[in-house]
């Protein structure tokens, strides 16, 4: 036996282990991703669960370094749906059988806020028979914040900690006070503790990022549990201060390679948890998130934002499908998943097991 495949029959990864994996070329990268096939295969099985995507606004009080919709940039312009067309999205979800819907937007935390979604959350198990699952992606906010939010009807939640390494999280946020690593690690377990199923996840091909700090990313979603997780590549934007460390970064294409390997690399250390096919796999390379469901992934995001506001979400360069509208993807989607030997999970939560089986 070789060396990877040795890897790749132990019971657990160490970080050396979690290494050579994310260095695998050719016969061994095969290897790597024929093994982490048959893990989704087994324990998940092989379909792709819907969750439509709503990118309700652009307006964020936060401005990391990374990110094309930070406070900081001044050269977008700022949406923010209103309730009715937020509610006339998420009935096409479910008119559609996608089952789930999931609320992004910049991070906002004032009490405005905070009740426009409250009352959003009832309006939308409202208008779906109370059958719509709901996932909030929505940053970092106090406990009472997730627990009304939870009590108005939503039950999981992504806040990526983007990277594990609190170094690196600090030089690709402003030290000012209000992106600190040790909330955003805070505000995760909170989120565990109201009940959530929580998701993390991070960014992939950072500048300054190495390969033991991916490792280390790993370990840490390994460790704290995670029932789901939703990382990409990092994609530069011009208009942001990280946009002048280009010259550090990977080529795009060797981005979503190590993006792949990770996820390849992280269904097989935990096997039954929901992993998302990131829209930014589909911003380097068209079939980007059908190779990440082929190898692992089995969460779809389609975004179902209204086309006109596409353009002004652009968290980095090259966004896919801003001029689509929600009935051109999922005509599109559904004939790219049948490709990669998936079916798709209509009409059902598609609930982690991993979350499911711990309670
Ligand atoms: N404001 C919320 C949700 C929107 S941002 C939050 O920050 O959690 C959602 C994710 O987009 C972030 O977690 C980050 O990982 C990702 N993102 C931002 N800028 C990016 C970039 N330039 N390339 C790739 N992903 C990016
Ligand atoms: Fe705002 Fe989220 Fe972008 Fe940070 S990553 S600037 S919180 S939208």
């Amino acid at each position: 036996m070789n060396n990877i495949s040795t890897i790749l029959n132990k019971e657990t990864l160490s970080q050396n282990d979690i290494v050579e994996l994310l260095q695998t070329e050719g016969e061994d990268k095969s290897l790597l991703f024929k093994k982490s096939a048959e893990v989704k295969e087994k324990y998940v099985g092989n379909i792709v669960y819907y969750r439509g995507l709503v990118e309700f606004s652009n307006i964020c009080g936060k401005n990391c370094y990374y990110c094309g919709i930070r406070s900081g940039n001044k050269n977008l312009e700022r949406y923010n749906l209103s309730d009715t067309e937020i509610l006339a999205a998420v009935t096409f979800a479910y008119k559609n059988k996608f089952a789930s819907v999931v609320l992004q937007s910049g991070e906002l935390a004032n009490e405005t806020f905070i009740t426009r979604i409250e009352k959003l959350l009832h309006e939308i198990k409202k208008v779906s028979n109370n059958e719509l699952g709901i996932t909030l992606s929505l940053g970092e906010q106090t406990e009472e914040t997730y627990l009304r939010w939870k009590e108005a009807g939503a039950h999981r939640y992504l806040l990526r900690i983007e990277s594990s390494n609190p170094e690196l999280y600090r030089k690709i946020h402003p030290n000012d006070g209000n992106h600190d690593f040790s909330t955003r690690l805070h505000c995760l377990e909170l989120l565990r503790k109201t009940g959530y199923q929580v998701g993390t996840g991070i960014m992939i091909g950072l500048p300054f990022q190495t390969y033991n700090d991916l490792a280390n990313d790993l370990l840490f979603m390994q460790e704290f549990d995670i029932a789901m997780c939703g990382m990409g590549p990092y994609i530069e934007h011009l208009d942001t201060p990280m946009f002048r460390h280009r010259h550090l970064l990977e080529s795009r294409e060797k981005r979503l390679d190590l993006a792949l390997k990770m996820i390849s690399i992280l269904r097989i250390m935990m096997k039954d948890i929901n992993i998302a096919a990131a829209t930014a796999l589909q911003a380097i390379d068209p079939m980007g998130r059908e190779k990440a469901i082929k190898i692992g992934a089995n969460i779809l995001m389609p975004n179902i934002t209204p086309g006109k506001y596409r353009n002004n979400y652009k968290l980095y360069d090259n966004k896919p499908c801003v001029d689509d509208e929600p009935e051109d993807c999922t005509q599109c989607l559904e004939a790219r998943i049948a490709m990669t030997g998936n079916k798709i999970g209509y009409g059902q939560w598609g609930d982690s097991k991993h979350f499911l089986k711990k309670k």
